[in-house]
Order: C-alpha cells, then structure tokens, then sequence
C-alpha cells in the first residue's frame, strides 16, 4: 500500500478539480449510450450477452457511496444493479460465504455495482478474526477461481480499491461530526476499524496481491480527491464497455413491413 499515493490522479487528462465536472459530464454522455447497448443486448439475446460487474472496496469514507451517485448515477438507473454487502445475516452465515454474492450477481445487460463484496471475507474477517486463519487463508484462491468462472461465463469484473489516507479519513469522520445533515453516514464503529488501519492495510495488501490476476485485475484507485475518484471509475468503465464492442442488436422483425404497416395505420 505504500506504493500507493492517495492523492495522485494518474491519467486524469484536465488541469484539476476545476474540469472534473465537464470531463465527467462528457464521460457520462459516452456511458449512457455503451450502457443503452449493454441493455439491449442483454434484451435481444440474454444468454449471449456480457455482464459487467463492479466490485468497490475501500475502508469507511473511501467513496463507495459517492460512486455510486456520480459515477454509477451517469447512467440510467434501469440498467443498475446495486447490492451493498453489510455483516451477514443469520440465514447467510448458515451459507458458503459466496453464497450471498452468487446470488447478487448482474443479470444479462446489466451493470452489476457490489459496495463492499466477497473480499470482505478476507478483510474485516481476517482482521477480526471472525474465522481461524485455516479457513481466511483458503479463501484467496478461492476466490480466483470463482472469478475466474464469472469471467469466462461472460462477465466483466472492474475491481477497485478506493485508496483512502489515514489523514484524510480523520478529517471526512470529523466533517460527518460537523454537520448535523452529515451525522446520518458517522458509525461509531468506524473509528474502531480506524484503530486498525494497519492491521487492515496488511490485510488489503494480501488480497489485492493474491487476487491480482489477468481475468480479474485489482485497479487501486487513488482516493483522497474525490473528483479524481469519481472520474477514474466512471473512466474505467467506459473502457471496459467500448472494449465490449458491442452493435445494436439486429431487429427480429422485417423492418420494411412494419414500417408499411405504422405509416398506413
Ligand atoms: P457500511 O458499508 O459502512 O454500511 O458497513 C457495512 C459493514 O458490514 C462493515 O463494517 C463491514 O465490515 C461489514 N461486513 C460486510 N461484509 C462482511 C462480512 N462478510 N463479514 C463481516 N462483516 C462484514
Ligand atoms: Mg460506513
């Protein structure tokens, strides 16, 4: 994590903060067509047509939030599928842990947002120990190999983590404590996984070096500015929806006789 600056803005192609909401404007206007075609082709033909799914890890205050309403909300809310992970419930601890993502995942056309994920179950579990060692330690090829699987079954995965300071949480906490319309996102738990930034770095480390691989890359997203955030998941979105490459699916009708009988109707 060291490596990591969360301040810079790598690739961000204007001067600042200052064009970040005409960059980001021109971006959501791409998005919202590669979307529509995302959506029509899971429409036309369901069993063909890719899926993407973006996974957002990041400690509390990273953003996962804020990407969804600016960088998500570029796009219509039809073709949205938005699941966030909390603790999980009685009736999901009797299941595999990806049980619960399994059954979350985006459906033919759409774009899948996971806020916190299955990689929960290697950090604040490890971190917490919520299970033995013997058991988090598996969990890293484990989840390669899933991933693997949802990649090769027509997914796209788009993994980032939202690199958040240590200062710069403080002061997002402190501004939630400011603010009475702000006190509604402060968790007093927060601070307590604040107390083991280390112990949750290490733990972010492993997984995004264990579960680094070609089908599915980590992308760490620098997260101190949050026009930069926003802009770098709306961008990498954009890209991984033009790689698609995907036309308008043909019509299964003849559109020279529905169009004779619209006009003579
Ligand atoms: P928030 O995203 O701020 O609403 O908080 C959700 C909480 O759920 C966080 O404290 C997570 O650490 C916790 N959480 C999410 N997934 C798991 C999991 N698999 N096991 C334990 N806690 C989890
Ligand atoms: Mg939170």
């Amino acid at each position: 994590m060291k490596d990591f600056d969360p301040a810079a803005t790598p690739g961000y192609p204007g001067a600042g903060k200052k064009d970040a909401s005409t960059l980001t404007e021109r971006l959501g206007s791409e998005l919202s067509e590669l979307q529509e075609r995302l959506f029509a082709n899971g429409k036309a033909d369901p069993e063909q047509s890719p899926r993407v799914l973006v996974v957002l890890q990041g400690m509390d205050t990273s953003g996962k939030g804020g990407i969804v309403r600016h960088a998500m909300g570029l796009v219509d809310p039809q073709g949205v599928a938005l699941k966030s992970f909390k603790a999980p419930s009685e009736e999901e601890r009797k299941h595999h842990y990806l049980w619960r993502i399994r059954n979350a995942l985006p459906t033919a056309g759409m774009i899948g947002v996971f806020d916190r994920s299955h990689y929960e179950d290697v950090l604040v579990v490890r971190v917490e120990s919520l299970v033995p060692e013997a058991e988090w330690s598996t969990r890293y090829a484990e989840i390669n190999e899933f991933e693997a699987e949802l990649v090769a079954g027509g997914t796209r995965l788009i993994k980032c983590m939202l690199n958040v300071s240590f200062e710069e949480q403080k002061a997002r906490l402190a501004a939630r404590l400011a603010d009475e319309s702000k006190y509604w996102k402060y968790n007093p738990g927060d601070v307590d996984a604040r107390s083991k930034w280390p112990a949750y770095m290490e733990a972010y480390e492993a997984a995004l070096q264990q579960c680094n691989t070609a089908a599915a890359p980590w992308h760490v997203i620098p997260a101190d500015r949050k026009w930069y955030r926003n802009w770098a998941v709306a961008e990498l979105l954009r890209e991984a929806l033009t790689d698609l490459a995907m036309p308008w699916p043909k019509a299964d009708f003849d559109v020279e006789v529905e169009r004779q009988r619209v006009a003579n109707s």
